[in-house]
């Protein structure tokens, strides 16, 4: 802290202060997760889930999966206890993990989707704290597979990376003052969040439907390890080149990038499904990975 100068301190608090209402995958992404996942919970898993879900607007894993993030509108108290849950920041080239640092308390997505899994799992607890846990882990799994929640740059997540985006895609609400002719002053982290997935314009259920429908590389479902996705997540960063070379974006930068977000998305799903018939199927047996 000591290093950074006051006027640049008030200048990255400015930034993250504009970057805030961005924090996961958006709606399209997180429900995109859940319906996916929903495919592949077995009957014990899917039946613990409805009872669970029993009550809510839309009692489906889909219609659930936006709620950490909704919380912020919802009770604001909660989602300040708990937003450090939705991303992890790693160290160096071989994103190494540090939980003295960089997740105290259980603070950050990997351990906080440990416990929750845990709550979940515990049949001795209030069913509105599993009920809780359910909702948190279908949100978290999905953020950690987004890149920029756990990155080891230095520049949070990608929210201080400022980018001028060209987009026939209009902003969410809160964002639509920086929206001018066309183009969106916004930033990488949002670029990852928003527009990758957002400006094919499709309807999030269809979206579910044709990524189903695509061949992927096979998947290993045996890992269900939050350390692991994080670390991945991390790596693809550069593995990629996801920086791009300059701030003005336009819609290649979404085409070229596309096809990592749609398989973090898949991945994401698909160990949503494990960890979730693990927790909730007494009987559930996970395959080897292929
Ligand atoms: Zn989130």
């Amino acid at each position: 802290m000591n290093k950074i100068t006051k006027p640049r301190l008030l200048i990255a608090l400015l930034l993250l202060a504009c970057a805030l209402p961005v924090l996961a995958w958006a709606p399209l992404g997180h429900r995109m997760i859940g319906d996916l996942a929903e495919r592949h919970l077995t009957p014990a898993a899917k039946a613990e889930v409805a009872k669970l879900l029993a009550g809510e607007r839309e009692p489906t894993l889909a219609g659930v999966a936006n709620w950490a993030d909704e919380l912020r509108n919802t009770d604001p108290d909660r989602f300040k206890r708990t937003s450090r849950w939705h991303y992890v920041k790693l160290s160096g080239p071989e994103c190494a993990y540090e939980p003295a640092k960089e997740c105290k308390d259980g603070n950050c997505v990997i351990a906080a989707i440990e416990a929750q899994l845990a709550i979940l799992r515990d049949r001795s607890q209030p069913l509105d704290a599993r009920r809780d846990a359910l909702k948190f882990v279908v949100h978290l799994v999905g953020d950690v597979h987004q890149p920029f929640h756990a990155s080891s740059h230095d520049d949070v997540g990608g929210n201080q990376y400022q980018i001028s985006l060209r987009t026939k895609l209009k902003p969410e609400v809160y964002a639509q003052k920086n929206y001018v002719d066309g183009v969106m002053g916004t930033n990488l982290h949002a670029m990852w969040d928003y527009y990758i997935l957002g400006e094919t314009g499709m309807h999030p259920r269809a979206f579910a439907d044709d990524l189903a429908r695509r061949p992927w590389p096979p998947i290993a479902t045996s890992d269900a390890n939050p350390t692991q996705w994080a670390q991945e997540s991390c790596r693809l960063i550069d593995a990629w080149g996801t920086y791009p070379d300059g701030h003005k974006l336009d819609a290649s930068y979404g085409e070229a990038m596309r096809p990592l977000a749609e398989r973090r998305v898949l991945q994401a799903a698909d160990r949503l499904a494990l960890v979730l018939n693990e927790a909730l199927d007494p009987g559930f047996k996970p395959q080897a990975a292929p």
